[in-house]
C-alpha cells in the first residue's frame, strides 16, 4: 500500500488547527472501532494503524514541523527501521474515554502491540471484571468529582487466606498433577497424537490440594464482600465515559489477581441547563426596571451562581455568551460558553401613580377606565 499524506488521511487541511486534528482523529478511531467497525478486522486494523500514524505525527508540533518540511523522511527518524509500530504511539490518552469500554481496548491499554491483535499470549489467572455505572450531577463534567461507591466484590477468605484449606494450612500436594499445578492432555487423532496442557482441574493450578476445608468459606477461598472505594473523576468528564479501576473487581483464592472495575459515569441532566456540545444554555429573567434601566441579575451556571450585568435598555430575550462557562472542550482544549437567554418580566398590575409616571415618561396613551373596552380608534381620538 502506498504512503498516504498524513493530512489526507486525516481529512484535514495543511493549515488545520491542532484542535481540528484531534476531532478528526476522534472521528475517524471512532469509525474504524474493532468494534463498530463494517470493515473486515484486517482492513479496519490497517486503517487504524494509518490513522494513528498520522495522527501521532500531526498531533506533536515539532514532527510535524518537519513532516511539512521534509515530507515522510524529516519524520522517520522517530518509528523504527520497519516504520511506525504501536509501541511509537503515545496518544492512547486522546483515546481513552471513547475506546476504554471496549475489551479488545483493554488489551491495548494493557500494553498488547496492537489493539486488534489477540495472540497466543497465555491467560493469565485473574478474577472477573466487575462493571457498574454511577450518576453524577451535570456539574461533575466541569469540577470532576470524589464519589464513594459501593462494589459486591469477591475478597479472599481471612481465615484461609484464600487458600480454602482450614487455617490455610491444611493442603497438601495435588495428587493430580503432583504439585506442578498444570496436567497434560493427550488425544489420539488417527495416526497424530495431540497433547494439550492446561490448567490442572484439582488444585486449580496452585499445585495444592485441601485436606481439609475452610469452615468459613466452605472451601472456596473467597468471600462475597462490598468494598466501598473512592472514585476519581477527573474534570472534562464526558456522559457515558467508561473508568477503569484496576484490581477492584473480582478477586479472592490466592494466587490469583483481581479482575478490574469498569465504572461508567452517566452525567444527569440539569433542570436549568441544557447541553449541546461544549456549550450550555440556560435561561434567566430580569425585572422590568433593570431592563429598562440597567442593574445586575444572578443566574445560575454549571458551577455556582453567577452575576450578569444587564446594560441598560435590553430588549426582552436577548441572548448573553459567558465565555469559558460551558462544558470542557477535549481534554486540554477549554472550554465552550454559556449562552443565557433573557427574559423580562414585566409587572402584571400598576398603581394609579406608578400608571401615571408610566405615562408621563414612556408617552403611552391614557389606559381606558377598567371594566369596559373601547374602540381602538375611540381610543385615539381622546
Ligand atoms: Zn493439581
Ligand atoms: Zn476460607
Amino acid at each position: 500500500m502506498p504512503k498516504r499524506d498524513y493530512y489526507d488521511v486525516l481529512g484535514v487541511r495543511r493549515t488545520a488547527s491542532a484542535d481540528e486534528i484531534k476531532s478528526a482523529y476522534r472521528r475517524l478511531a471512532r469509525q474504524y472501532h474493532p468494534d463498530v467497525s463494517k470493515e473486515t478486522k484486517k482492513v479496519a486494523e490497517e486503517k487504524f494503524k494509518e490513522i494513528s500514524e498520522a495522527y501521532e505525527v500531526l498531533a506533536d508540533e515539532a514532527k510535524r514541523r518537519r513532516y511539512d518540511q521534509l515530507g515522510f523522511s524529516g519524520v522517520e527518524s522517530d518509528f523504527g527501521p520497519g516504520g511506525f509500530t504501536w509501541q511509537n504511539f503515545t496518544h492512547v490518552g486522546d483515546l481513552e474515554d471513547l475506546l476504554g469500554s471496549s475489551p479488545i481496548f483493554r488489551q491495548f491499554f494493557g500494553g498488547m502491540g496492537s489493539p486488534f491483535g489477540v495472540g497466543s499470549r497465555r491467560v493469565e489467572a485473574r478474577g472477573q471484571d466487575v462493571e457498574l455505572s454511577v450518576r453524577l450531577p451535570l456539574v461533575a463534567a466541569v469540577t470532576g468529582a470524589r464519589p464513594t461507591i459501593e462494589v459486591p466484590r469477591t475478597t479472599a477468605c481471612a481465615d484461609c487466606r484464600g487458600t480454602g484449606a482450614k487455617d490455610g494450612t491444611a493442603l497438601e500436594t495435588c495428587p493430580e498433577c503432583g504439585g506442578n499445578g498444570q496436567v497434560r492432555r493427550v488425544q489420539n487423532r488417527g495416526f497424530a497424537q495431540l497433547i494439550s496442557i492446561g490448567e490442572c482441574p484439582r488444585c486449580r493450578g496452585t499445585g495444592r490440594a485441601i485436606l481439609e476445608r475452610c469452615p468459613t468459606c466452605g472451601g472456596a477461598g473467597q468471600i462475597r464482600s462490598t468494598a466501598r472505594i473512592e472514585l476519581n473523576v477527573p474534570p472534562g468528564i464526558d456522559d457515558g465515559a467508561v473508568l477503569r479501576v484496576p484490581g477492584q473487581g473480582m478477586g479472592g483464592r490466592a494466587g490469583i489477581r483481581s479482575g478490574d472495575l469498569y465504572v461508567q459515569i452517566v452525567l444527569e441532566p440539569a433542570a436549568h441547563l441544557r447541553r449541546e456540545g461544549a456549550d450550555a444554555y440556560s435561561e434567566a429573567t430580569a425585572p422590568l426596571a433593570t431592563a429598562l434601566l440597567g442593574g445586575e441579575i444572578t443566574i445560575p451556571t454549571l458551577e455556582a451562581q453567577a452575576s450578569l450585568k444587564v446594560p441598560a435598555g435590553t430588549q426582552p430575550e436577548t441572548q448573553f455568551r459567558l465565555r469559558g462557562k460551558g462544558f470542557p472542550r477535549l481534554p486540554g482544549s477549554g472550554r465552550g460558553d454559556l449562552i443565557v437567554t433573557l427574559h423580562v418580566e414585566l409587572p402584571r398590575s400598576l398603581g394609579s401613580r406608578e400608571r401615571e409616571l408610566v405615562r408621563d415618561a414612556l408617552g403611552a396613551s391614557p389606559a381606558a377606565p377598567s371594566g369596559r373596552r373601547e374602540p381602538i380608534w375611540r381610543r385615539r381620538s381622546t
